[in-house]
């Protein structure tokens, strides 16, 4: 049976790796600027390396360090992020330059707890930071790292849950050598960006295969363990729909949806939470649901037949109508002119036909 790496051996590999392979040219490396570090860092947390050269290139061009950064107007900082998405980062960068300058004298800290204090930085970040611009020995657990710990010791769950992801931290300080650190870091980010990608890792020539459990146990695709679903919420309703036949016309009784709210001011079906009209006056159509961002609703139209009935909708006297609510009734031709909730305007079409 396989055994995993002991820690020593395992970071060994990965510092080989990092002297034969690992990426030595990005503009943000061969420096140890904390600042352009940093902005390396925060521009790379959800964007791929080759989308962040060009802006990180502009940004350092116009704020060439964290004074810059700190003296620099929230338009222009939010100019050059734009278009890189996940705004809060630059807002983040922006209010810790000024941190930086005010609390820090202009000095970058260089202790990883202190640095995790700024915001937007979190231990990942911090750890990254304080082994490439200070040569500190401190771990980092990046998304890809995460990923290449998960497989080669086997490490089940999702990585967001708590104990998983402290038994993945506790893997990665215990992995994470004294020496040459900054070398271990940058070849187990590009280890997860390059070889142990998220689907298709290139086992083969993984430097860590030798002793990766996963790869061995041919069980991959469970690590790191996906994140647990959530049963969706729902809700039943029922849609109640009048018709009036007139010698002319085809007639529906809609009911204005108060201002706030699911489909605000819109004019949608009359909608009960308990049916409690008598099954013979009623005709069931076919029940469908809707989906929501968070939740489904569940509806099931129901055609009322009795007069009497579709008098209490029409007064929203009926027993459990909800929400007090404009009532009117509307010919086919004024559905076009009225806003309709989607689900609403499809069931209507399928009804009374397109008007
Ligand atoms: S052997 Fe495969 S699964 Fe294991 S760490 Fe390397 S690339 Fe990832």
């Amino acid at each position: 049976m396989t055994k995993p790496w002991s820690a020593t051996n395992f970071a060994r590999q990965v510092i080989d790796y990092y002297h034969a392979f690992g990426r030595k040219h990005l503009p943000w490396q061969n420096t140890q600027d904390p600042y352009r570090i940093w902005l390396s860092e925060i521009m790379l947390q959800q964007t791929q390396v080759t989308t962040v050269i060009p802006y990180f290139e502009r940004f350092v061009e116009s704020f060439p360090t964290v004074l810059d950064l700190a003296h620099a107007t929230d338009d222009q900082v939010m100019q050059h992020w734009s278009g890189l998405g996940y705004y809060s980062r630059a807002r983040n960068l922006h209010k810790a330059a000024k941190i930086i300058e005010t609390e820090f004298g202009g000095d970058f800290p260089q202790d990883p707890e202190v640095i995790e204090t700024l915001p937007g930085i979190g231990r990942s970040t911090a750890g990254a930071i304080a082994s490439f611009a200070f040569d500190q020995p401190t771990a980092i657990l990046d998304g890809n790292v995460k990923r290449v710990l998960a497989r080669c010791y086997a490490i089940e769950g999702w990585p967001g849950n708590g104990k998983v992801l402290k038994a993945l931290w506790e893997r990665a300080e215990a992995n994470t050598p004294t020496q040459e650190t900054a070398a271990y870091n940058q070849a187990m980010m590009d280890l997860g960006a390059v070889v142990c990608t998220r689907t298709k890792p290139n086992c083969p020539d993984c430097p860590l295969s030798k002793h990766c459990l996963a790869y061995h146990n041919n069980s991959i695709e469970q690590y790191p363990g996906k994140k647990p679903k959530k049963a969706r919420p729902s809700k039943a309703v029922y849609w109640l729909i009048s018709i009036n036949e007139t010698s002319d016309q085809t007639q529906v009784l809609l009911h204005k949806r108060p201002p706030s709210g699911i489909w605000g001011g819109l004019w949608a079906l009359p909608e009960v939470e308990q049916q409690d009209i008598s099954p013979d006056k009623i005709s069931q159509l076919d029940p469908f649901v809707h989906k929501f961002s968070h939740y489904d609703l569940q509806v099931q139209p129901l055609l009322l037949s009795s007069k009497a009935d579709k008098a209490l909708v029409e007064k929203k006297s009926h027993p459990s109508i909800m929400e007090p609510a404009q009532a009117d009734w509307f010919s086919q031709n004024q559905l076009s002119e009225i806003g309709l909730p989607t689900p609403v305007s499809k069931l209507l079409s399928k009804l009374l036909g397109d008007s």
